[in-house]
């Protein structure tokens, strides 16, 4: 392949622009890497992602039960890319002219504006996969964002707060009953360790126990955590039953209308929590940025990571259909992370290569394995063909993912977090009205003469930013 670099760029004294859609895994990893290898003045590195920070997203579940402090699984994209080539705008890209090289930018406030490009690294990741049932999108919360873990963290927290402070018998068992939907990764490992919470944090209640609450997984195939295999997944089925968690195979959920749950079993039941973890798809911002797709809605990507047809266009991660070499033909890398790190290097080696008019590579990684946690000193794990239950998985857990969240300074605050949490416990207090931070002020700061429409109208206007979360995670 030939120097990618456009006749506009090659022609004028501007340094080549790499714009990087999206901050997260593939596209901080990949702008890390290429702002390591550029001379100065070579290329300018522009990263644009709607948060100023890239998400560790294996360490949601662990924050969600307050074992790591939720800022220390977030690196600022301003802090890691720094340097006088990097450059990095909070906003949206929303669409591309492949014409003229230009992406348009969706500034989070403000009018829209076009940013010329030379090389182009599409890495807007995944959403959650879902499907039209009634209530969800009411009562539902997702569970791939700091914000869904720290929120459902205070949430579980509050309903046991109520329960414990309330007599009414159907109250006490909605508040206390926790319904996570889809047995992958996400659902098992966020399941695990928000119980493991609970249980722990049932010890400073007089009138809650851990027999009290009722969790309860749903998974439409007959297997959960298929990452580690068949006979682990069977092992960790059976110790999240012991633990008291119901564990229910080939059964989805048809309803959660007003948090009455409804599933395909005839299982009803009332909840006031219901997390959605059941799979992802591409980010469908894909489809307006004039990009081949796949059957699936993936961007059409080549083993070298360049989009098909398009030869200054780049992608990977979970919004990639990448071939994965390692298999042999007709497969595809899966959505994880352990791919999308490994993309990341590569796409960077060969978009510095492509610069320099150098031949580029294929990107080729045979899966590892997974590990995942399931609780304090709880874990499961198959890595290499070795597998772990217990004790020996959850360190392996713990020492895996310390040596890969970005930066050295987040290794030292997460294990700082893990040792505090070692030695005093974890906190057991519900900080939900930080969700609503002017409730109270708004109420004080309306003068008295006033009818009480207006303090609520106050409360109203100061309360709708967070409306959408609250009622997403809205309480009996
Ligand atoms: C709870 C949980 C646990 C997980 N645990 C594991 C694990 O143990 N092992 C493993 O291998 N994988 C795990 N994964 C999967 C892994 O985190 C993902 O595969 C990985 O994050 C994919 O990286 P990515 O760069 O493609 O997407 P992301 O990291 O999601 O990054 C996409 C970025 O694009 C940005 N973006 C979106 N739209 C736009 C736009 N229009 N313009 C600009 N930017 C945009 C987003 O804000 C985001 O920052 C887990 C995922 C979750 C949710």
């Amino acid at each position: 392949m030939t120097n990618a670099l456009t006749p506009a760029a090659r022609a004028s004294n501007i340094p080549p622009r790499i714009l990087v859609i999206g901050g997260g895994y593939v596209g901080m990893f990949t702008a890390q890497r290429v702002l390591k290898h550029l001379k100065r003045g070579e290329a300018t590195v522009t990263v644009v992602d709607p948060r100023p920070y890239m998400t560790y997203q294996p360490f949601l579940p662990e924050a969600a039960a307050g074992s790591i402090a939720p800022r220390n699984l977030v690196a600022p994209l301003r802090r890691v890319l720094k340097g006088p080539n990097a450059e990095v705008i909070t906003g949206r890209v929303v669409s591309i002219d492949h014409g003229r090289n230009c992406a348009t930018i969706s500034p989070n406030t403000g009018e829209p504006y076009e940013l010329s490009f030379d090389e182009l690294v599409v890495a807007v990741g995944s959403v959650p996969r879902t499907l039209p049932i009634p209530g969800l999108a009411e009562h539902g919360i997702g569970f791939k964002q700091v914000e869904e873990a720290v929120s459902l963290r205070n949430h579980v927290i509050g309903q046991i707060d109520l329960a414990d402070s309330i007599k009414d018998p159907a109250l006490r068992r909605k508040a206390l009953t926790f319904v996570f939907v889809g047995g992958g990764f996400a659902g098992v490992e966020a399941i695990a360790e928000i119980e493991d919470m609970a249980r722990d944090v049932s010890k400073w209640y007089s009138n809650v126990e851990p027999e009290d609450m009722r969790w309860l997984l749903v998974e439409a195939a007959d297997r959960i955590l298929p990452e580690v295999g068949p006979e682990l997944g069977v092992w960790t089925a059976e110790e999240l039953r012991k633990r008291g968690i119901q564990v229910k195979m080939n059964t989805l959920l048809n309803s959660c209308v007003d948090h009455h749950v409804v599933l395909s079993d005839g299982t009803e039941m009332d909840a006031s929590t219901v997390v959605w973890t059941a799979g992802v798809k591409p980010n469908p911002v894909v489809e307006h940025l004039g990009v081949p797709r796949g059957p699936k809605g993936h961007v059409d990507t080549r083993a070298d990571l360049r989009v098909v047809g398009l030869d200054h266009v780049w992608a990977a991660g979970d919004c990639a259909q990448v071939p994965d070499l390692a298999k042999g033909p007709g497969n595809w890398c899966s959505p994880s992370a352990q791919h999308a790190v490994r993309q990341a290097r590569r796409l960077a080696d060969n978009i510095v290569s492509a610069l320099r008019g150098k031949p580029v590579q294929d990107y080729v990684h045979k899966h590892v394995g997974s590990v995942a946690g399931l609780g304090i000193g709880k874990g499961v794990a198959n890595v290499y063909g070795m597998k772990l239950r217990g004790w020996p998985a959850w360190l392996m857990h713990r020492a895996y993912h310390v040596s890969r969240v970005p930066t050295f300074n987040r290794k030292v605050r997460v294990c700082t977090d893990w040792l505090l949490a070692g030695f005093f416990r974890r906190e057991a207090v519900s900080l939900a009205s930080f969700e609503n931070p002017r409730e109270e002020f708004a109420v004080v700061a309306v003068p008295a003469a006033l009818p009480k429409q207006a303090a609520t109208a106050a409360i109203e206007s100061g309360a709708g930013a967070q409306r959408g979360e609250k009622v997403a995670t809205a309480g009996v």
